[in-house]
């Protein structure tokens, strides 16, 4: 019997206690040192708890276990739910400092019915029977203006008549005027953005005149609350506005956003994508920000009814009592997610999506596709990808977002993003358990 290659030992934050858990086996254990130092020393005795646990296995076994579940990760993935990304537009009447697509150019038309029609055929026909939902996406999807109106009708009434739901990513400024037209559509969520209360939020999203837009957001976000429409509140972090999160925190509270079902929250990192951001040092690694938001808990525990963050599989487990599946792969582009443009061009997801060289084909005036790539794309997983087939937290980590890799490493997809595991399980497990014991 060995010690399993997907055990993770680690110290809890701000205690004396470790955690032990197993990302195959499916366990998770708080140890108390004593224990845990005799498993980091190897001076352990081999219990039948901890071969039952699969802490310690037969490595034989364990890789029949591991190609078991590898085969049943792919097969759930072919039924799991698309998600097919729309950009009608790149434009935006907001001016944000960290826009990773302010340089992306945009030709967009007034009316794009036919190109509409032709993304509709398509995925007619390439996700047939598929369970799917259409992000409409941007620059910002809901600028003033009829021809704005005329191509968000267009997509809400064909989404309709399939019975299609939308969700939109906006940047809020002009939700409340457009609540009467969404709500004719099925609509499953509106993500807005505020980065904070006003005076800091308005500093880092204002209009490209520069006059503040927090006030309205908000009045966006109660009218669509009232609308009965679900609000995805995000808030993007940096050092220059990690103090604002608890202030946020409690004017969301004041407000009665979070004791509304519909609301709910998720706290966005703000880093490179593709092109140089203006200040590159105010920005957070992985681990970074979580390390600020464990900090911010800290000192207002409030925070947790505005925000509950995930610090890897911590809050699933906590809520759940149970380990989540194995994951084999982290990156949902052009497995389960797609995205595609009013220039007719097919992408692998929102973080690519518009980036000049990075189509992988079209729909529109013809079908095209890029065969290879898009195999690419497809075989990436833990497998695939060489430094991750060793790596012992792989089926947390899942070798993290391809876009990210892919700029990383000169263009190679099947390259790693490492998911700082390990440090973010020892703050988020601190944060949710005390001194629990869980398992399957
Ligand atoms: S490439 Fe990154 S952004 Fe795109 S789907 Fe994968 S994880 Fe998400
Ligand atoms: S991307 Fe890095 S951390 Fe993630 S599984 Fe691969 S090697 Fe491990």
């Amino acid at each position: 019997m060995e010690f399993s290659k997907h055990n993770v030992l680690g110290k809890l934050k701000d205690s004396e206690n470790y955690f032990l858990i197993n990302f195959l086996s499916r366990q998770a254990d708080i140890l108390d040192s004593q224990t845990a130092e005799g498993i980091i020393s190897g001076n352990y005795s081999q219990s039948d708890e901890l071969v039952e646990k699969g802490y310690l296995v037969d490595p034989d076994e364990e890789m029949k276990r591991y190609r078991k579940e590898y085969l049943s990760f792919i097969e759930n993935r072919e039924e799991e739910e698309k998600q097919l990304f729309y950009v009608p537009s790149y434009a935006c009447n907001f001016n944000c400092p960290y826009c990773y697509q302010s340089e992306y150019p945009d030709h967009s038309s007034k009316s794009q019915e036919e190109v509409i029609d032709a993304f509709f055929r398509y995925i007619d026909q390439e996700f047939d029977g598929k369970e799917k939902y259409i992000t409409i996406f941007g620059g910002e999807p809901l600028l003033p203006g009829e021809g704005t109106r005329r191509n968000i009708t267009l997509m809400l009434e064909r989404a309709k008549q399939r019975g299609i739901g939308i969700a939109v990513v906006t940047n809020g400024y002009t939700l409340k005027e457009y609540i009467p037209l969404l709500s004719e559509g099925i609509i499953r969520e509106i993500q807005v953005t505020l980065d904070g209360t006003a005076e800091v939020h308005d500093k880092r999203r204002p209009l490209k005149g520069g006059q503040g837009t927090f006030q309205r957001i908000v009045e966006g976000v109660d009218a669509a609350l009232e609308a009965d429409l679900p609000v995805n509140l995000r808030m993007v972090i940096d050092k220059t506005n990690i103090q604002e999160l608890p202030k946020l925190a409690r004017f969301a509270i004041d407000r009665g956003w979070t004791k509304n079902p519909l609301f709910k929250t998720q706290l966005g990192r703000n880093y490179e994508l593709h092109y140089c951001q203006e200040n590159a040092n105010r920005l957070y690694d992985r681990v970074g920000m979580y390390e600020a938001v464990y900090e911010e808990v800290q000192k207002s525990p409030e925070i947790l009814e505005f925000h509950r963050p995930a610090f890897s599989i911590s809050r699933f487990l906590f809520d759940t009592g149970e380990m989540p599946e194995p994951l084999f792969d982290s990156c949902p582009g052009t497995k389960t997610e797609w995205a595609f443009d009013y220039s007719g061009d097919v992408f692998s997801c929102t973080a690519t999506v518009g980036k000049p060289g990075e189509s992988l084909g079209t729909f529109y005036p013809e079908i095209t596709k890029k065969t290879d790539e898009i195999e690419n794309w497809e075989d990436r997983d833990v497998l695939s990808i060489a430094k991750c087939s060793e790596c012992s937290v792989r089926l947390a980590c899942g070798g993290g977002c391809a876009s990210v890799a892919k700029n990383a490493h000169d263009g190679e997809v099947l390259s790693p993003d490492c998911r700082p595991i390990k440090p973010l399980l020892e703050m988020g497990l601190s944060l949710y358990f005390k001194e629990d014991l869980v398992g399957e």
